[in-house]
């Protein structure tokens, strides 16, 4: 019986180059070619690997690649955020099977959560044939709050209405009939950059999701850190200016209330009101309630002043939130993800700047600051990956009833 803590190093290994050989697999996790033969056998004997070619070397021996057997299970995400539900499904290579994102009101009278879960997951289903349905062991929520991960309880969702305390695992498996693991969106981000995107190859790794809240993710040695009781890497409540303007978790002053794409929009919009002109008005056209984070970074990759001055006082703050992290941690990479992201080369130059200028670890060695990879799916992948992570370690026996 081989340990399921080495099971996991081999696996992490495979979702990240997807295919390796044994040596190179002994190579990445740090494990004695011996074990990775034994390790291998198992999963072989699961189904869950296969051979897949040969190394391509010019000559001698040429090792045998080995590859997960991406069709033996898929894997399914929903990503929860304001507003929206982000759904896909995907292969063990992290492939897209299908996807979906839908809307919902959050301010509507009869919002239910745990309806809106349902509805985007029949719909995702819908059409896939049924050997696929079948192949589901579970289903992943990514939720923009804290997570009881054990008892699958959204315990505190500051930016959703009527969320708090909600047990949300066990209401969605009773309409659904799989099994639900629910985790944080910034770490579910994480967790999928890790495995599959920008961070592949890393040990630690912070991740910084820029929505309209502000979430952050921890690697740490190639696996989630998520502190004593699931709260670790909560960068957007930082507190940046203790006499602060109001945050939405009842504090004063934290990053998010400068930071979060509500800040970027409510700041655009009391700047407008001025009467000052700008590109913001035109892409939202004239419309002061189509004012989004998204809104202004358009307006700003054109070069609208406006814009641009609200950028860069936001990647200021960005900047120094990112900076203490540094201190503290002291990754090797930070990814920034999330759709206030996509405000390009003039954000991550800003970001930058800020945190060279701040973090301690300058005169060491800076990390690297790449963009998200995975981009507005990052977290629907990232939570199938962790159902897979819980499968694996807590009933591996269900690849075994799958295999041919
Ligand atoms: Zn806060």
């Amino acid at each position: 019986m081989v340990s399921r803590n080495n099971v996991r190093l081999v696996l992490n290994v495979l979702q990240q180059y997807r295919k390796a050989s044994r040596i190179e697999i002994s190579k990445y996790s740090g494990l004695s070619p011996a074990t990775v033969t034994n390790v291998i056998q198992e999963l072989e004997n699961l189904g869950l690997v296969r051979e897949a070619g040969k190394t391509e070397l010019p000559m001698g021996r040429k090792p045998i690649l080995i590859e997960l057997n991406p069709d033996i299970q898929y894997l399914v995400g929903l990503d929860v955020g304001i507003g929206k539900i982000i759904g896909v499904v995907i292969n063990l290579h992290s492939d897209i099977i299908k996807s979906i994102r839908e809307e919902f009101d959050v301010n509507s009278d009869d919002f239910d959560l745990v309806h809106e879960m349902e509805k985007v997951y029949l719909k995702l289903i819908e059409g896939l044939p049924q050997e696929i349905i079948n192949k589901i062991p579970g289903v992943g929520v990514s939720v923009p709050g804290l997570v009881h991960l054990e008892k699958g309880v959204l315990v505190f969702a500051p930016n959703l209405p009527n969320c708090n305390n909600v047990p949300l695992a066990d209401k969605l498996s009773q309409l659904i009939g799989k099994p639900v693991y629910i985790e944080n969106e910034a770490r579910a981000m994480a967790l999928a950059e890790a495995r599959y995107g920008a961070a592949r190859g890393y040990k630690n790794v912070f991740c910084i999701r820029l929505g309209y809240g502000i979430g952050g993710g921890i690697i740490i040695n190639g696996e989630l850190y998520r502190g004593s009781s699931y709260t670790a890497g909560e960068v957007g409540h930082m507190t940046i200016l203790p006499s602060g303007p109001l945050c939405h978790c009842g504090n004063r002053g934290c990053l998010e209330v400068f930071a979060g794409g509500g800040a970027i929009a409510s700041t655009a919009l009391r700047v407008l009101s001025s009467g000052s002109n700008s590109l913001i008005r035109e892409i939202a056209e004239d419309d002061s309630s189509s004012i989004t984070a998204r809104v202004v970074s358009e307006a700003a990759k054109r070069g609208d002043e406006i814009a641009l001055k609200i950028v860069k006082d936001f990647a200021n703050y960005i900047g120094i939130g990112i900076a203490s992290v540094v201190n503290i941690l002291n990754p090797e990479v930070i990814i920034v993800g999330g759709g206030v992201a996509n405000t390009g080369e003039l954000l991550f130059r800003e970001i930058k700047n800020n945190v060279k200028k701040r973090a301690f670890t300058t005169m060491m060695r800076f990390p690297e600051i790449l963009p998200s990879m995975l981009g507005e799916q990052a977290s629907s992948i990232g939570v199938a990956a962790y159902v897979f992570e819980e499968i694996i370690r807590n009933h591996p026996e269900y690849f075994k009833v799958s295999k041919k």
